[in-house]
C-alpha cells in the first residue's frame, strides 16, 4: 500500500526508500490494491495469500512502529 506516497509491503512492512533498491510490485488481495516486495512474493505465491496483511492491518502497524 501507499503510506506518504511511499510503497509498504503488505506481507513484511518494508518501507521504499531511496537507500535500499527494493522492488516492489502491485496486487490485488481481498478487493484492494496491495504492495509487495519482491522478497515477499515467493510466499505469496506459494502460500494462501494469508500472508498479505490488508491496508488497514499495514496502517496500524506503521503507525504503531
Ligand atoms: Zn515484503
Amino acid at each position: 500500500m501507499l503510506i506518504d506516497s511511499k510503497q509498504v509491503c503488505n506481507v513484511c512492512l518494508t518501507v521504499a526508500n531511496n537507500v535500499d533498491k527494493v522492488v516492489f510490485i502491485t496486487a490485488h488481495c481481498r478487493g484492494e490494491e496491495v504492495h509487495i516486495c519482491t522478497g515477499c512474493i515467493p510466499s505469496v505465491i506459494h502460500g494462501s495469500g494469508e500472508v498479505v496483511k490488508s491496508n488497514e492491518e499495514v496502517k496500524k502497524a506503521v503507525s504503531n512502529s
